[in-house]
């Protein structure tokens, strides 16, 4: 597709370079395919990302929430707290183990859960909150942590969206009960599919590790019922290439966000919250008017764009009740940002140009009709 102006920007650029691609080479060379060094040595690596703490690498990020919270031992009459505005897959992990989401609204600043609702969706069924870090955007997790402590609840962060970003100096992934990265090609980093758990318990990192492998540490001598949710050693290899690159290629997404921020009068430009560091996964933006419009101008203008997610969890067939309308939830919130968002191209490989044309664009189409 050609816009008016050029080429077409895509909306999101996954990379596979020469060096992912010797990687994999030399991964499938080696004879040594699945969960082998590479995994070990991505796992290490990885740890310098969250403060440290241990890494357990699975097949997906799906497959990180839902062995979280199948090692954490929940599952039917347990209660999960989860925002609705976020992709399927965060409250879908929850009835994987056969819990319930409990959907609460989110802060229209940063897009992730508002702590206040969270606080009161608490019952004596409770048994964990699921803050997403939607966009890139750290959530409020101090307050959520003391929420969780309050009531003795877990804490598994979806951080799907978020590697790197933190909230006043600690990154995502090292506050709650386990964090959990997802590796897909679109996100900040990729190793094709892939995920990572990561917790500071090291019997919860034990249990991960059995969990994911049939439930053996030992070949054969297998302890509890567990899956195959193993990170083969190509992704792995792939995942390690992307993670030497993350710090320039998170710079350059933040860099890419300032210069749209500065440029974007048409649209309302995603705040950040005091002491978040965000790392813009999504530049998203709210469109006061016609969003359609504007997505359609936007399109003409050959400039790739996106609403993610145009339907709220609690919206979506799976979630609704036995008469097929969407439960007692109160999300005014949620529902308002489902109706306004787009989000423009803000990854690394843009130009200048590109940039000029994205906020350009973006000008034009916020007054579209
Ligand atoms: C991508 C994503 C996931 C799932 O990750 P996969 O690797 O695709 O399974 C979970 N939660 C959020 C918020 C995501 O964006």
């Amino acid at each position: 597709m050609t816009g008016l102006n050029g080429d077409f920007i895509p909306p999101a650029k996954p990379v596979i370079g020469e060096a992912e691609i010797e990687a994999a080479v030399r991964v499938l060379r080696s004879g040594l395919v699945v969960q082998g060094p590479e995994v070990a040595a991505f796992e290490e690596e990885f740890g310098e990302l969250v403060s440290g703490r241990r890494c357990v690498a699975v097949n997906s990020g799906t497959s990180a929430l839902q062995l979280t919270l199948m090692a954490l031992g929940f599952g039917p009459g347990d209660e999960i707290i989860v925002p609705s505005f976020s992709f399927a897959a965060s409250a879908n992990a929850v009835r994987l183990v056969g819990a319930e989401p409990v959907f609460v609204d989110i802060e229209p600043g940063s897009f992730c859960v508002d702590p206040e609702a969270v606080a009161a969706a608490v019952t004596p069924r409770t048994v964990a909150i699921m803050p997403v870090h939607l966009y890139g955007h750290p959530a409020a997790m101090d307050k959520i942590m003391a929420i969780a402590e309050r009531h003795g609840l877990a804490v598994v962060e979806d951080a799907a969206q978020a590697h790197g970003a933190s909230l006043h100096g600690k990154p995502v992934g090292a506050f709650g009960t386990a964090g959990c990265f997802s590796f897909y090609p679109t996100k900040n980093m990729h190793s094709l599919e892939g995920g990572m758990i990561t917790t500071g318990d090291a019997g919860l990192a034990r249990t991960l590790r059995l969990l994911r492998n049939q439930g053996m540490e030992k070949r054969y001598a297998n302890e509890i019922v567990g899956a195959n949710m193993r990170m083969t050693d190509v992704a792995a290899a792939i995942g390690r290439v992307q993670l030497r690159q993350l710090p320039d290629w998170t710079a350059q997404r933040q860099a890419n966000a300032k210069f749209l921020d500065s440029k974007i009068t048409g649209m309302v430009t995603p705040p950040v919250a005091d002491g978040a560091v965000h790392v813009y996964h999504q530049y998203t933006v709210r469109v006061r008017g016609d969003r359609d419009a504007a997505q359609k101008r936007l399109t003409e203008l050959g400039i790739g764009n996106a609403v993610y997610y145009p339907t709220p969890i609690h919206r979506l067939i799976p979630y609704l009740t036995q008469d097929g309308t969407p439960g007692p939830w109160d999300l005014p919130e949620t529902e308002r940002a489902a109706a306004e968002v787009v989000s423009l191209p803000v990854h690394p490989s843009l130009s200048q140009a590109d940039l000029e044309r994205i906020a350009d664009g973006a000008n034009l189409a916020g007054g579209a009709r």
